[in-house]
């Protein structure tokens, strides 16, 4: 028979933390730490394959279930001496969703569970405390009524404003208890009227109401478009946890908290949280009261610690605290509870932290000797670099402070202001930068948030739905501005007496809170400390090559900055837009005789030779891979009439012929055209006078500095061996003549890019005219799949949320199509010739997954932007820590 519910707590564990695929993140760990000895309520998780046979079984759960989890709630009855539905000795649950992976705010929680009409009075009676019997049933009524029958949530506010206004209370803390028994009849008579049906008396029907509500979030708009956004399959499914409740809410000797175990902002290593006495989980976050701190050192005036309210209950919990990092080996965040002075741990799991805190905690926690070298660069999500890669505000840069707020998440943001996720989204897609700033967010915003470069809130605290969310993503956020006002209607804010329109730009610096009228200059970030200790450990274990792309002197410069073993890529065409040259290549493209090209080449060739003299003096004796000309050469065309009889008359013709030539260069399917080498065949000039340029830059650099540069002159979009045989041979020639006239010689190699599907299955006959491949698995995708990579994205992010594609092709390689060709070249390519070098260049080059795919293949070296190297290091290191070129024969 299988097993659909697992038990957890008084003495008896069922699960353990690796089994979170199937009962979620939030029940695995329940488990984990009851059986290590930490304070569990008692309690059970329906999992994640009943969610799976849920939505496989026309929403029907598996027969076995309803006995298995009487026997579960039987066993916590036995456990804590209370019985579900006893009017005497009531035993409540709390239910709580818990996918395998957190995803914050996407299903709601419902405490107090098992409460009606007859056990709000056993609980009164137990309580000896009426006002917490009828606030707890009516928190209940509430919770139940919004998350599981979809009333509106304003709908219960109403009831208690209209509760205080008669009693004449500001704050809900002053009702009595028959205030909240009042809002309870209200509550009832006001669900009953929105949903046609009394509010659920019976216990057993609230649990597997509430049951049926977590499975049925699961598919909710909000929920679906989390999973996008984290490539969460929808098959994952929630697992369900059902568990005693203690309660925080039960008087001063009470409380509730949400905590790290380190500040999962910068990563130091101090007890980060807030806590709040006599209340209930929600209100930590609703923000109605406001948190207080967990340390005395982090107390700030007018603020009373945990470490001094509860001096008892505080010394146990960092006693957790240490065991937990000890077991887990991670930074942790942990929601806990304290009933009459007892403490009790109702959640961990590994702490959502920003890019800059995982560094730290990953590199503290190996030098603390928690963990190994290997296994720190192991928890450093390479992506996440790009944050810490990412500018912050100058010092210097004069600002005018807006206000002021809880620096949430990290970074340094500038953009126009919006006032809603849709707007955020729309302006965002015309390539605008947009700081998105609410009220506070839920998670409907997400994927506004996701668009925007930055968010700001006017409520909330450092654990708000914003900042979770923000820190995850990585966008800047300050939360929690009060200074702010809001006005939705209006599109304005204001603060200290400044109006801000929405469409003005503001900029907010998420590591001090602080948010700044206008943009404010940014500077480049520092890459020492922590950042470099890390790439050195990562660097010592990865095999891969890290190059870079790279044509310009900045970008030469940044790349070595960034820690690039050479130029995996030098598109020389971006060398030919600069306004001293252009004129000559386009001279060189509308002549019409080779005598005419040859004459406009020789006035390019200074510039060239100048151009690659930078790059070798640069890369200092790196490899540097130049690619000869690809693009199609009306690229380089000019349209206006006055640059056409500019350039007729630098030929000597006139404008009507220059027209006609215009015309005549225009191609149907420039990308499928006349280029790459298909020009250096037709137009061997070209590709003589780059190589000339290089090999003479190459010598004199040689020269200058005693150290040889070490050319590799790349031929690209070659799909037949022939191409490559004749371009090579002019690439030769030129090199015995250079030498000849230099009386010099210098090593350099000759190669070819593979991005055409036939370069890649007849590799074999190409690598015998080849010193070397390397991917471009830009133009590869974009043939692979017959789909023209400028125009994809007008219809590309519907196949990927319709899951026709897992992903866009052009971020992350298409393993299945494009990869197969990738593994055909190199098996092919390395059968002809044992150990050719194997490199890509495309954009995939700093895609950690697309990384992966080149560690398994067994590629020599990646090649990507030049910010993204050290994202490329860290990837690579972590794809051979994976094994991932384990069973690679070649
Ligand atoms: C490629 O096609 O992958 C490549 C690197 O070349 P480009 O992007 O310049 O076409
Ligand atoms: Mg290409």
């Amino acid at each position: 028979m299988t097993k659909w519910v697992y038990g957890f707590g008084a003495g008896r564990n069922d699960g353990k933390a690796d089994m979170r695929n199937l009962l979620g993140g939030k029940g695995a760990n329940l488990a984990e730490m009851a059986s290590i000895g930490l304070p569990v309520p008692p309690g059970f998780t329906i999992t994640t394959e009943v969610c799976t046979y849920y939505y496989d079984n026309g929403k029907q759960y598996p027969k076995e279930l309803t006995d298995q989890v009487n026997e579960a709630l039987a066993r916590i009855e036995n456990a804590v001496g209370m019985k579900f539905g006893d009017a005497a000795n009531p035993l409540l649950v709390s239910v709580r969703s818990g996918a395998r992976v957190s995803m914050p705010g996407m299903m709601d929680t419902v405490l107090n569970l098992g409460l009606n009409d007859e056990t709000v009075l056993g609980l009164a009676k137990r309580s000896g405390d009426d006002r917490f019997a009828w606030d707890s049933y009516r928190r209940f009524i509430q919770m139940y009524g919004s998350v599981v029958l979809g009333v509106d949530h304003h709908r219960f506010e109403e009831i208690i404003e209209e509760a205080k206004h008669a009693s004449g209370a500001v704050e809900d803390t002053e009702l009595a208890a028959a205030d909240w028994q009042k809002v309870v009849a209200g509550y009832k008579e006001m669900v009953a009227e929105a949903t046609g049906k009394p509010f659920p008396l019976d216990p057993q029907e609230q649990l597997w109401g509430a049951v049926g509500a977590v499975f049925g979030s699961w598919m909710n708009p909000r929920a679906n478009t989390y999973r996008r956004l984290h490539d969460i399959p929808a098959s994952w499914g929630t697992a369900v946890n059902v568990q005693a409740m203690v309660f925080g809410n039960m008087g001063n000797d009470c409380a509730t908290g949400v905590c790290f175990t380190r500040d999962p902002s910068t990563g130091e290593n101090i007890f980060y949280g807030e806590y709040l006495i006599n209340a209930q989980g929600e209100d930590v976050v609703a923000g109605i009261r406001t948190p207080q701190p967990m340390s005395k050192a982090r107390a700030k005036p007018g603020e009373t610690s945990m470490e001094e309210a509860m001096p008892e209950a505080y010394a146990e919990l960092c006693k957790v605290r240490e065991t937990l990092e000890r077991h887990y080996t991670d930074m942790q965040d942990i929601e806990f509870t304290v009933q009459s002075n007892k403490l009790y741990m109702l959640q961990t799991r590994n702490g959502k932290r920003t890019a800059a805190a995982s560094l730290k905690v990953a590199v503290d926690m190996a030098e603390e000797g928690l963990i190994d070298h290997p296994e720190a660069v192991k928890r450093v999500a390479p992506g996440s670099l790009d944050q810490l890669l990412h500018p912050t505000l100058d010092p210097k840069a004069s600002r005018k402070v807006l206000t002021k707020g809880l620096p949430a998440s990290p970074g340094a943001a500038c953009g126009v202001v919006v006032f809603s996720a849709e707007e955020a989204e729309a302006r965002a897609n015309k390539g605008e930068a947009v700081i998105l700033v609410r009220i506070e967010t839920s998670p409907e915003d997400i994927a506004g948030m996701h668009a925007a470069k930055g968010i700001l809130t006017t409520r909330g605290g450092m654990t708000s739905h914003a900042a979770v969310v923000a820190r995850g993503m990585g966008r800047p956020c300050v939360a929690g501005a009060g200074g702010v006002v809001v006005d939705y209607a209006a599109g304005t804010l204001s603060a200290g007496g400044t109006l801000v329109h929405a469409g003005e730009t503001i900029t907010l610096d998420g590591a001090t809170g602080e948010v700044f009228l206008g943009a404010v200059a940014m500077i480049e970030p520092q890459l020492s400390g922590d950042f470099a200790t890390l790439m050195g450990w990562a660097d010592a274990v990865r095999r891969l090559k890290v190059r870079a792309n790279a044509e310009t002197p900045l970008d030469a410069d940044t790349a070595r900055k960034f820690g690039a073993e050479g130029i995996g890529l030098c598109r020389t065409e971006h060398m030919f837009f600069d306004a001293d040259r252009i004129g000559s290549v386009r001279q060189m493209i509308m002549s019409e005789t080779e005598g005419g090209r040859r004459d406009a080449l020789a006035k390019l060739l200074p510039f060239q030779r100048s151009d690659f003299v930078e790059l070798f003096r640069i890369m200092a004796g790196l490899p540097v891979t130049i690619r000869l000309l690809d693009p199609p050469l009306h690229e380089f065309l000019p349209h206006k009439d006055e640059e056409l009889a500019e350039v007729a008359a630098g030929l000597g013709t006139d404008l009507a012929t220059m027209k006609r030539r215009a015309a005549d260069l225009s191609e149907a399917n420039p990308m499928l055209g006349h280029r790459g080498c298909r020009l250096g065949v037709t137009y061997p000039e070209i590709y003589e006078m780059q190589a000339r340029a290089i090999f003479e830059a190459a010598i004199q650099v040689a020269k200058e500095t005693g150290s040889a540069p070490v050319p590799e002159i790349m031929i690209p979009l070659v799909g037949m061996k022939k191409e490559l045989e004749i371009t090579r041979a002019q690439v030769d020639k030129v090199a015995q003549e250079v030498f000849a006239e230099t009386g010099t010689t210098l090593d350099y190699s000759v190669g070819t890019m593979i991005e055409l599907p036939r370069a890649a299955l007849t590799a074999d006959k190409i690598a015998e005219v080849a010193d070397f491949f390397s991917f471009g698995t830009n133009d590869l995708t974009q043939t692979t799949f017959g789909l023209s990579r400028d125009d994809a994205g007008k219809f590309l992010p519907y196949y990927v949320e319709k899951d026709i594609l897992p992903k866009d092709p052009f971020v992350s390689i298409d393993v299945e199509g494009v990869g197969a060709l990738v593994e055909i070249a190199t098996e092919k390519g390395r059968k002809v010739k044992n150990g050719l070098k194997l490199g890509i260049c495309g954009e995939h080059g700093g895609d950690p997954a697309s990384i992966q795919f080149c560690e398994k293949v067994g590629l020599d070296y990646v090649s990507c932007s030049p910010y993204r190297v050290p994202v490329a290091r860290l990837a690579a290191a972590q794809a051979a820590l994976s094994g991932a070129g384990a069973d690679r024969t070649a």
